[in-house]
C-alpha cells in the first residue's frame, strides 16, 4: 500500500461466534496494511494483550452480564442496537477527531443501528455478515414468504414441502426461525437486512466455491459490492479470540483414540437445552457405543450449573468411551485425526471449522441461521445429517452410526467432506484464498476519500 495506511474502525458485537470472525478480519486487513481500531464492551471483551498491533477503545454501558440472556438472541440485539448508539457515535467522534486516517467502519450486520451513526457522522460503513451469505439471502427473502403465506397455519401439514423460492429450503425450516413472536423476528431480521442494503459494501465469512450459487441471487437484494472472502480462520486461527478457556485435557483424551472414531459433540457458545432433550443427548450417544468428546458448557442445560443433572449410571459410559469438558480448543479438536465426526448446533463458525477440516457433521439447530446452515449441509453441500426430530435418542443413536460407521450413505458423506478439505488446501495455498475477492476489498477501502 502506497503513502500512509488507511485506518478502519471495526466494532464487534460481545458473542463468540460475532467476536471471532471480526477479530479475524481485523488481522486479516492489518496483515494488508491498514491501521486497525476496534471498539468494543467490557462485556465479553476482547483481550487487547494478545492484539499489540491493533488499538483498543472501550465503550461504556451496554450489555450487563445480567442483561446478556442467551436464551433470547432477539432480545440481545435489540439491546444492543438501542444502548450502544450513544457510546458508539462518541467514541467514533473522538477516534475522528485524533485520526484524519479514517476510512471507513466495519460493523456486524446485526448492529443495524451504526447504519444511522454512519451515515449521520459522514462515513462508509461496510458491513460483515458473520455467518453463512444462504442464511442471509433466507432473512432478506423471508417478508415475501410472510406475504405468499408461508407463516399461516394451513401449511402446518405441510411441513416437509419444499420452499421454492429458496431451494433447498423447507416450509418447516422458514416456520422454525420464527423466534417469541413472528412480528418481532421480522422486524429484527428486516432492520438487518434494511441496514445492510444502504451500506457500503457487504463482506461475508465464507468459502467462495462453496457460497458462489447464491452469489446472484443475493444481488437482487443487495446492490453494492459484496465480498465472499474466507474461512478466516485458514488466516487466523479462532483460539486467539476463545472468550471462554479451553480444557485442553480434551486433546490428551483424544491422543489416546483410535484413528476417526471419535464423535465431538459441542452446541457452541450460546444454545441451551432443557434437561429432558440433554438426557436424550446422552443415552443417544451411550446407545450408540461410539467413543465420544463432549463439550456441556455450564448454562447449557438450563437451570443447572454444570452436570447435575447426568444421571450416576451414565459415569460409567463416560469411564468407558467419553471425554465432557466446558470448552475445547475447537479448531484444534476438529482436526485431531482421532476425530471422525462432529454433532454440532450449525453455528456458522463451527460449520466452517468442521468443512475446512473434512469433518462430517450432524446437525442440530437451535434457532435463526442455524436451520439455514443445517438444511444447506445436510441437503445442498451433502456433508452431514440433519436430526428432523430434535433430540430423540434412537434418531441420535442411528444418524451417529450412519455418520460413523456406515459403508454406503455414510461413507459417500465421509468421501465428500474430504474432497472440501483437499479443494480448500489448495485454494489456500495457491491464491492465498479468495486473493480476488480479499484484493477488491483493500482496493475498495483505500479508493475512500478522507
Ligand atoms: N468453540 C470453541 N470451543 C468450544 C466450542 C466452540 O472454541 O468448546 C468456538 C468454535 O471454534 C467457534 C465458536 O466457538 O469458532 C462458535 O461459533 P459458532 O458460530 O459456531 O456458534 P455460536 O457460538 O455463535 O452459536
Amino acid at each position: 500500500m502506497e503513502g500512509d495506511p488507511r485506518r478502519v474502525i471495526l466494532f464487534p458485537l460481545p458473542f463468540q461466534g460475532h467476536m471471532s470472525p471480526m477479530i479475524q478480519l481485523a488481522n486479516i486487513l492489518h496483515s494488508r496494511g491498514f491501521a486497525i481500531s476496534v471498539i468494543h464492551h467490557e462485556y465479553n471483551s476482547p483481550d487487547p494483550c494478545k492484539y499489540p498491533h491493533l488499538s483498543f477503545h472501550l465503550i461504556p454501558g451496554g450489555l450487563s452480564q445480567y442483561q446478556a440472556d442467551k436464551s433470547d438472541p432477539l432480545r440481545l440485539f435489540q439491546l444492543l442496537n438501542i444502548d450502544c448508539i450513544g457510546p458508539i457515535r462518541d467514541c467514533l467522534g473522538k477516534l475522528l477527531s485524533t485520526h484524519d486516517d479514517v476510512a471507513c467502519i466495519i460493523t456486524d450486520a446485526n448492529m443495524s443501528s451504526s447504519q444511522a451513526i454512519a451515515e449521520d457522522i459522514g462515513i462508509p460503513r461496510i458491513v460483515l455478515r458473520t455467518s453463512s451469505a444462504c442464511s442471509f439471502l433466507t432473512f432478506a427473502t423471508l417478508p415475501l414468504l410472510r406475504e405468499k403465506g408461508f407463516y399461516s397455519h394451513d401449511l402446518d401439514s405441510r411441513r416437509e414441502d419444499p420452499v421454492p423460492e429458496l431451494p433447498p429450503l423447507k416450509v418447516k425450516d422458514i416456520q422454525a426461525m420464527q423466534f417469541r413472536s413472528l412480528d418481532i423476528t421480522l422486524m429484527v431480521l428486516s432492520n438487518i437486512i434494511e441496514g445492510a442494503k444502504t451500506a457500503s459494501g457487504l463482506i461475508f465469512n465464507t468459502f467462495h466455491d462453496l457460497e458462489e450459487p447464491n452469489l446472484a441471487n443475493l444481488g437482487e437484494h443487495f446492490r453494492l459490492p459484496t465480498f465472499l472472502i474466507g474461512p478466516f480462520h485458514k488466516f487466523f486461527s479462532a483460539a486467539s479470540s476463545s472468550l471462554l478457556a479451553q480444557d485442553r485435557n480434551s486433546v490428551s483424551w483424544l491422543d489416546t483414540q483410535e484413528t476417526g472414531c471419535v464423535l465431538y459433540v459441542s452446541f457452541g457458545s450460546g444454545a441451551t437445552m432443557n434437561e429432558k432433550s440433554a438426557m436424550e443427548v446422552a443415552w443417544g450417544l451411550a446407545n450408540s457405543e461410539q467413543p465420544f468428546l463432549w463439550v456441556v458448557r455450564p448454562g447449557l442445560v438450563q437451570g443447572s450449573e454444570w452436570l447435575e443433572w447426568l444421571p450416576d449410571e451414565f459415569e460409567e459410559v463416560i469411564s468407558q468411551r467419553g471425554c465432557i469438558v466446558k470448552w475445547a480448543p475447537q479448531q484444534e479438536v476438529l482436526s485431531h485425526p482421532a476425530v471422525g465426526g462432529f454433532w454440532t448446533h450449525s453455528g456458522w463458525n463451527s460449520t466452517l471449522e468442521s468443512i475446512c477440516e473434512g469433518v462430517p457433521m450432524i446437525c442440530s439447530s437451535f434457532s435463526g441461521d442455524q436451520h439455514v446452515n443445517s438444511r444447506y449441509v445436510n441437503d445442498a453441500w451433502r456433508l452431514g445429517i440433519k436430526l428432523e426430530c430434535g433430540f430423540e435418542r434412537e434418531e441420535i443413536e442411528s444418524v451417529i452410526r450412519m455418520i460413523m460407521l456406515d459403508r454406503d450413505q455414510g461413507q459417500e458423506i465421509r468421501e465428500r467432506a474430504l474432497c472440501w478439505k483437499e479443494k480448500i488446501d489448495v485454494s489456500f495455498k495457491t491464491d492465498g484464498f479468495s486473493s480476488q475477492p480479499l484484493n477488491a476489498l483493500s482496493d475498495l477501502i483505500s479508493s475512500i476519500k478522507s
